[in-house]
């Protein structure tokens, strides 16, 4: 699991919880069904099953494989809209090419994180770049969808491209665990990402047998969910597995323990760690809209029908097909 890695020793460390500070309990664990996602890839569905007041600003998380492709195989989406949230994709291993109607696009590889405000409607594309779909290879990251406020649905599009490098790192206060904060900001260390909705977002490794105290704002939810690995969270040590969304309740910092003995592909405890401002309004959600009414939803489908979402750019990023040349002609019709 390459992401972004550093010697902990070396890190600076996350304040240890103070004796009149509140531990967060487990309100609910849950474990994500697997399904397929764009053109076919496989998807863990992190949030199915919890309830969607404990997400809340979330409304979507979805674990991209773990897969080893063989070649010919890798997948992505074709081109398609939003409108009304904004989406995060951190990528773990591999690479996903990215192309948007106003103008945004690059590739997300090994610990880069891509932040889209699709806002009031955005066009786009993720795909694996040709030499992955004509090598394979292994593909491994997080699309993670934040909703918006009433008041910022129809707000202008934007795009921000975070490397990997550019990710805080820290340490737990014994150098057991290493913590990449990718947005906000954790016992006052601030990451690189930034969203509409104040959020946290980090992954943090935990060596066998260690144990992360994370602290956590008090304001925010706290949802932990494991990538890999095995381990225990909360003061009552509940057993979890990859594939599984813990929600916490109210409190000050979070308690997650990795098992003495990992599995030998995933030698640590991943887990992703998120939180955020409730937004506490009414969520209409329709495929690839996340509007505040039905009324809202119609219309939005209304828009992106008459090419008011964005239009594709000419020469478009097209998902690459083994053996196709340009002369080819677009690989398929859109
Ligand atoms: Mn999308």
């Amino acid at each position: 699991m390459p992401a972004i890695t550093a010697d902990p020793l070396t890190l600076p460390r996350l304040a240890r919880p103070s004796l009149g500070q509140t531990e967060r309990p487990v309100k609910s664990v849950t474990t994500a069904p697997t399904g397929f996602e764009g053109e076919g890839f496989p998807v863990r569905r992190a949030f199915a099953g919890a309830r969607p007041a404990d997400l809340d600003p979330f409304v979507h998380m979805d674990q991209m494989g773990e897969v080893e492709y063989s070649p010919g195989e890798p997948k992505g989406t074709p081109w398609h809209p939003h409108r009304g949230f904004e989406t995060v994709t951190y990528m773990i291993d591999g690479t996903f090419a990215h192309q948007d109607s106003h103008g945004g696009g690059g590739l997300i590889t090994d610990g880069a994180t891509q932040w889209m405000t699709a806002g009031r409607g955005i066009l786009h594309i993720e795909t694996p770049p040709a030499e992955l779909v004509e090598s394979g290879g292994l593909f491994h990251g997080i699309q993670l969808w934040v909703n918006l406020p009433r008041k910022d649905k129809m707000t202008a599009p934007r795009y921000q491209n975070l490397e990997g490098s550019g990710v805080t790192l820290v340490a737990s206060d014994d150098g057991g665990a290493l913590v990449r904060i990718i947005a906000g900001e954790v016992d006052g260390h601030t990451g690189p990402g930034s969203t509409h909705t104040p959020i946290a977002l980090a992954h943090a490794t935990v060596a066998p047998g260690a144990r992360l105290d994370l602290p956590w704002n008090r304001s925010f939810n706290a949802l932990v969910y494991v990538l890999a690995g095995t381990g225990v969270v909360g003061s009552k040590a509940q057993p979890v597995h990859t594939g599984q969304l813990v929600v916490f309740g109210a409190g000050e910092h979070l308690v997650i323990s990795a098992d003495p003995n990992q599995d030998s592909r995933t030698p640590s405890l991943e887990v992703l760690v998120l939180g955020g401002q409730p937004i506490r309004e009414p969520v209409a959600q329709y495929g690839p809209f996340v509007m505040n009414t039905r009324a809202e939803l119609i219309q939005a489908m209304e828009d992106f029908q008459a090419g008011r979402l964005g239009v594709i750019p000419d020469g478009a990023l097209m998902p690459h097909v083994v053996g196709r040349t340009a002369a080819d002609g677009p690989p398929i019709s859109v």
